[in-house]
């Protein structure tokens, strides 16, 4: 499953674990989610478990109704951020089995919606607030449009008259020697 930052984790027994650090020999160690816990597991370079710790110091695991909502949650955020048109439904429905819908209710489907909003709305652009705040924003704008032949875009803002042209040199010839 995935954490909230859409990192990896293993679930052990309830247990969330994150990836920690690469030890001698190419060998992964991932540790317990809660920080002041110290239990741990150990992967060689083949992903097999050569040593753990699994005595988690003075915290539970996670409800199995927690846990698997959760690991929808992520999952679907990761989809809806690339397939940023999808609706959040479908995108909920590719991802939901069977299991998951003998512990969910829909008071969990509607906190997995909301997490979809939010995820969605992190990957739009800030609108500006302020007209000066606009023309500090439109060079990165244009420059991510696509011209012609991959052209270089002239930028032209006048702040006093509210103007704001862009234009190729080709298209500015173009209407040079046109007019
Ligand atoms: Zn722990």
């Amino acid at each position: 499953m995935y954490s909230e930052k859409l990192k990896e984790l293993r679930v052990v027994d309830g247990f969330k674990f994150r990836f920690h650090r690469i030890m001698k020999n190419e060998i992964q160690r991932w540790a317990c989610t809660n920080k002041r816990c110290n239990a741990f597991l150990k992967f060689d370079t083949h992903g097999v478990e050569i040593d753990n710790n699994l005595e988690h110091n003075n915290h539970a695991a996670d409800e199995k109704r927690s846990l698997v909502r959760q690991k929808l949650s992520n999952s679907v955020k990761r989809k809806v951020v690339e397939q940023l048109c999808e609706r959040p439904s479908k995108i909920i429905h590719s991802e939901i089995t069977p299991d998951d819908l003998n512990i969910l209710d829909s008071k969990d489907i509607n906190l997995i919606r909301k997490n979809i909003h939010t995820a969605r709305m992190s990957k739009y652009p800030i609108l500006p607030k302020t007209l000066l705040e606009f023309y500090a924003m439109v060079p990165d704008v244009v420059d991510k449009l696509h011209a012609n032949g991959g052209e270089k875009w002239i930028i032209d803002i006048d702040n006093n008259k509210g103007v704001v042209c862009f234009s190729t040199i080709c298209v500015y010839w173009c209407l040079q020697t046109n007019c």
